[in-house]
C-alpha cells in the first residue's frame, strides 16, 4: 500500500505546547527521584516557568535533559542562568553529558524519574496534568481534516508513547499512529514507514530532525516543514535549506494542499 497517504507530526512544540508541563515534571522528578544535596526546592518554583528554562527549551531532545537543566537551575551553587546561559548553551550536548559523568547518573535513570513523575500526576490528577498542556487548535483540526481526505496520520515523538496518548484521547485526536522515544529515532521510524505509504508531509520544530530526515537515503524525499510555532532557536529561521520549508500557523493548511 505504497500509495496510502501519511503525514507525520511531531508532538511537543507542533500539537501542543507543554512547556508548563516539562518545568513541572522536571522539577518534580528533582524533588522525589534526584536524591541530590545540592538541591533545594521550594514550594513557589512550581508556581512559574523558569526563563533561563524556557530560553534552553529548543536545545533539547530527549526528555531526561529537561531533567538535567531543572537540577542545574536550582542547584544551591553556582546556577544555571541568565548570566551564564550563552556559555552552557555553545557546549550543549556536551554538557548535558559531563553532568551525567559528574553526578554518576545514567541517562535512562533521569528518563525513568521524568516518566515516573509523569506516571505520579496522572494517578494524582489527571485533569490538573492534561491542563498544564496548551494545545494548538489549528494542528487538531489539520489532523482531522487529514481523516477526512483518507489520508493517515502519525505521530512521531521523543516522549513516552504512553503520555502523547493521553493527551491526545484528551483533545479527541486519534491518529492511527503514534510512536513514542522506545521505537527509536525519528530518522528510523520513518524510514520503516516509508516502505508502505507515500509520506507526504512531516511537521517538526526540530530543526536539527529535519537535516536528518534530509541526509538518510530513505527519507531525503520526504517533504519537510518547520513549525515556526515551536520551539524554535533564533537561528533556526536563518539559513533554512531549500528543502525544508518554514511554515506559519496561520497556513498551515498548506500541508495538505501538495
Ligand atoms: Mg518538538
Amino acid at each position: 500500500m505504497r500509495n496510502q497517504k501519511l503525514v507525520l507530526f511531531d508532538f511537543d512544540g507542533v500539537i501542543v505546547d507543554g512547556m508548563n508541563e516539562y518545568w513541572n515534571s522536571s522539577l518534580l522528578a528533582c524533588e522525589k527521584f534526584l536524591n541530590s544535596n545540592d538541591i533545594s526546592i521550594e514550594r513557589n518554583l512550581y508556581e512559574e516557568v523558569s526563563d533561563t528554562f524556557k530560553e534552553i527549551r529548543p536545545w533539547v531532545k530527549y526528555g531526561w535533559e529537561m531533567v538535567i537543566i531543572v537540577y542545574e537551575i536550582i542547584k544551591k551553587t553556582n546556577p544555571l542562568n541568565q548570566k551564564n546561559k550563552n556559555d552552557f548553551l555553545f557546549n550543549y550536548h556536551q554538557n548535558c553529558q559531563s553532568i551525567l559523568l559528574k553526578n554518576s547518573w545514567v541517562a535512562e535513570d533521569l528518563q525513568k524519574f521524568l516518566n515516573n513523575s509523569r506516571k505520579y500526576q496522572i494517578n494524582k490528577d489527571f485533569e490538573k496534568w492534561v491542563q498544564l498542556h496548551k494545545p494548538f487548535y489549528e494542528v487538531l483540526n489539520l489532523i482531522k481534516n487529514a481523516k477526512n481526505k483518507q489520508i493517515k496520520t502519525a505521530i512521531i515523538t521523543t516522549k513516552g508513547k504512553i503520555f502523547a496518548t493521553r493527551i491526545l484521547e484528551k483533545l479527541n485526536i486519534i491518529p492511527e499512529l503514534i510512536f513514542g522515544y522506545e521505537s527509536g529515532t525519528k530518522v528510523e521510524i520513518a524510514s520503516q514507514l516509508s516502505k508502505e505509504h507515500e509520506i507526504i508531509g512531516f511537521l517538526e520544530d526540530r530543526k536539527d530532525t529535519l537535516l536528518e530526515i534530509k541526509k538518510s537515503k530513505i527519507t531525503n524525499k520526504i517533504p519537510c516543514f518547520l513549525a515556526d510555532w515551536g520551539y524554535l532557536k533564533d537561528t533556526d529561521r536563518i539559513n533554512l535549506p531549500n528543502d525544508i520549508t518554514l511554515l506559519k500557523l496561520k497556513n498551515i493548511d498548506n500541508l495538505l494542499a501538495i
